[in-house]
């Protein structure tokens, strides 16, 4: 029997997976097989990193295919531990065709503060992420995890912390979920380091007020804080 999906565009996507996990990997966001990486192949079925594989050497014919609307496996093995908390995010948007879920080390820091990210701190964090969520702990690879990430989600939503544990960063590409995992880590390492000195200038409301206009008029970006 013939797989229930196109070939050309399962091998397509799991090389565009590969890449994007070992670039990853490179910038110090996956120790061991930390890590997964999803992808839109159609309306009900989406690509996804194997568990326990480094994902600086993931082989493209080693993703794993999952159906949305039952979760049941159609095509390879071991699919990765937090595919419920990937499967809950395509369910609740539509718009999304990419989800990495890291312990990208800055970011993962912050998260085990238990507090959420100070935003109207630095004017593109808030053009390309906006209000990042701070979802509150709990235990890994459950169906309580993907319950959390659905209830913290918003329309808007692009990048969100996970206490004690890691990011969930999502976009219409697999290129965009990991730009903006590499955007949250560099304003997690901003934060961190403005922790260290010990004071910060916010963005005042009128200054905030005119940069979320900006993102509504000039980019056609909504954000949770705008009316
Ligand atoms: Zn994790």
């Amino acid at each position: 029997m013939g797989l229930p999906f196109p070939i050309d565009l399962y091998d397509t996507l799991g090389a565009e997976i590969c890449r994007v996990g070992e670039r990853m990997w490179r910038q110090g966001f996956c120790a061991g097989s930390d890590g997964n990486i999803s992808a839109r192949l159609d309306a009900d079925l989406i690509l996804i990193t194997p568990s326990g594989v480094s994902k600086g050497e993931m082989r493209s014919d080693g993703m794993c295919v999952l159906r949305l609307s039952d979760a049941a496996l159609v095509h390879g093995q071991s699919p990765s531990s937090e595919r419920a908390v990937h499967l809950a995010v395509y369910k609740a948007r539509h718009d999304v065709e990419a989800v990495i879920h890291s312990h990208a080390p800055k970011s993962t820091a912050w998260a085990c503060t238990g507090d959420p990210l100070p935003d109207a701190l630095h004017p593109e964090a808030e053009l390309l992420l906006g209000r990042i969520p701070l979802v509150p702990y709990v235990t890994p690879g459950t169906g309580l995890l993907a319950r959390a990430v659905a209830a913290a989600l918003t329309p808007n939503t692009a990048a969100m912390l996970l206490a004690n544990h890691g990011t969930v960063t999502l976009g219409d590409s697999l290129e965009s979920a990991l730009a903006r995992l590499e955007m949250l880590e560099a304003y997690c390492r901003l934060v961190i380091e403005l922790s260290r000195i010990g004071r910060m200038r916010r963005l005042s409301e009128a200054e905030m007020v005119d940069l979320l206009a900006l993102k509504r008029d000039v980019w056609g970006l909504a954000d949770d804080r705008t009316p």
